[in-house]
């Protein structure tokens, strides 16, 4: 049970935005500070397509909810949302992270271990650099807002990707590395995380 939970595995994407602020080895270190291991790595240029088959592996599901997630948004600033459906805002925001992702070049990197996909969140932070808690790397390395994206017309600009769940994790990781991209590899660490007996350490 231990063994197999400590393979789970999850995408993360370091922004174009990201790699302009100088926040590579940063990001990287708050992920393996933790615990995880880094298990593939690459920089990508991402074409507008690209980019477009990555945020569609959620399908008709995240236009949805991305959508509904921007009309609450909007609600909280006392606005009404532009668009006639959750849909049609979610095709918008599509749209967008296809120019935004597409800006430069992009880190992409699959990070293994225990709970590797709600960790990598937590310490991500939410979707808004604004409103996500301090001491996330959303909320400590940028500032953007809906209110600033919405005026613009663009994406939140807040530096990463990070998979939300499992079959996201699954899909994700398929789009941007090959099988053989990935290094299957002990951790010596993982002795300390993960034996039940802490062996090893005494002569
Ligand atoms: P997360 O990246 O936190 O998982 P989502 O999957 O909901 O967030 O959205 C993907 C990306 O789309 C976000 O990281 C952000 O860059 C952009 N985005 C989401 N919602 C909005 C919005 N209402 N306005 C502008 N950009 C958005
Ligand atoms: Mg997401």
């Amino acid at each position: 049970m231990a063994q197999k939970m400590q393979n789970e595995r999850t995408l993360v994407i370091i922004k174009p935005d990201g790699i302009q602020r100088s926040l590579m080895g940063e990001i990287i270190s708050r992920y393996e500070r933790v615990g995880l291991k880094l298990v593939a790595m690459k920089m990508v240029l991402p074409t507008p397509e690209r980019a477009t088959e990555h945020y569609m592996v959620g399908g008709e599901e995240w236009l949805e909810t991305v959508g509904e997630k921007a009309a609450a948004a909007y609600e909280k600033k006392g606005e009404k949302s532009p668009y006639k459906t959750y849909r049609d805002n979610g095709v918008a925001i599509l749209e967008a992270n296809a120019k935004y992702m597409s800006a430069g070049p992009v880190l992409a990197m699959i990070w293994e271990g225990s709970h590797a996909i709600p960790l990598v969140r937590k310490i991500t932070g939410g979707t808004e650099p604004l409103g996500t808690d301090v001491g996330t790397i959303r909320g400590d390395f940028t500032l953007d807002s809906y209110q600033l994206a919405d005026a613009d017309n663009r994406s939140i600009r807040n530096l990463i990707h990070a998979s939300g769940d499992p079959e996201e994790a699954k899909k994700e990781i398929a789009i941007w590395f090959d099988e053989d991209d990935i290094i299957e590899y002990r951790h010596i660490q993982e002795q300390i995380l993960y034996d039940v007996n802490m062996d090893g350490i005494l002569e």
